[in-house]
């Protein structure tokens, strides 16, 4: 497991960090009480360690085959703007399908070095961006998404009204879940995509350090 040295202050990585660093992307991630973080994290990652057991040891090309999703390889990802898109997902009753540029996942196993560690291979960045689509076409598929199953959060009272809304985050930290479990990766996979802003100048050492101290604090 790797411990970051941050002054005298070891950062440990571990999923409920990097889960936590996900969920604080979160658009309403102010409206969740302090108490409830840990409920949000550890049920979103439990909800997708949990869907992986179904398939373990499973090929992940093999799912997508016996689940008719095909998979497209595109050259280019058109017009990024800054951010790196990895591809698009369309999900329907009878066909899915998921479109891939080949050339962002290249870029983020080039990038994927982090505090000293070997980059991950392309076929592994491969196979974790289809895990994470997988998870998501389960989903679908049972029309049962992470974030709707726990409890949402009031984001507006007004004279004794309240009004909800579930926290979409869960549904990915989840399918980071089921993604490491899959393909049993040391780490949960989202801890790439800081790698890939560090080595692109995009974020620094520094900041994902500080970042994860805070969510260690937060989660006690
Ligand atoms: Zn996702």
């Amino acid at each position: 497991m790797l411990s970051v040295m941050k002054g005298k202050v070891i950062v440990m990585v571990n999923d409920r960090i990097l889960a936590l660093c996900e969920l604080s992307n979160d658009l309403l991630y102010d409206k969740i009480p302090e108490g409830k973080i840990s409920y949000y994290v550890d049920s979103s990652l439990a909800a997708g360690r949990a869907a992986a057991k179904e398939y373990t040891g499973m090929d992940i090309k093999k799912l997508y085959h016996s689940n008719n999703i095909q998979i497209e390889y595109r050259k280019e990802s058109k017009g990024s703007f800054g951010v790196m898109l990895r591809g698009q997902v369309v999900l329907g009753k009878d066909e899915s399908k998921v479109e891939l540029y080949s050339s962002s996942i290249e870029s983020l196993a080039n990038n994927s070095q982090i505090y000293g560690s070997a980059p991950i291979s392309y076929d592994l960045a491969l196979n974790i961006h289809l895990a994470h689509e997988f998870f998501h076409f389960l989903e679908y598929k049972s029309n049962n998404f992470v974030s709707d199953q726990l409890d949402s959060v009031v984001i507006m009272k007004i004279f004794g009204f309240q009004r909800l809304a579930h926290i979409k985050r869960c549904s990915e930290i989840a399918a980071h879940g089921f993604a490491k479990e899959l393909l049993h990766l040391q780490y949960l996979p989202n801890l790439y995509d800081y790698a890939y802003l560090i080595n692109t100048g995009k974020m620094t050492e520094k900041d994902l350090s500080d970042m994860m101290s805070r969510m260690e604090s937060i989660l006690g």
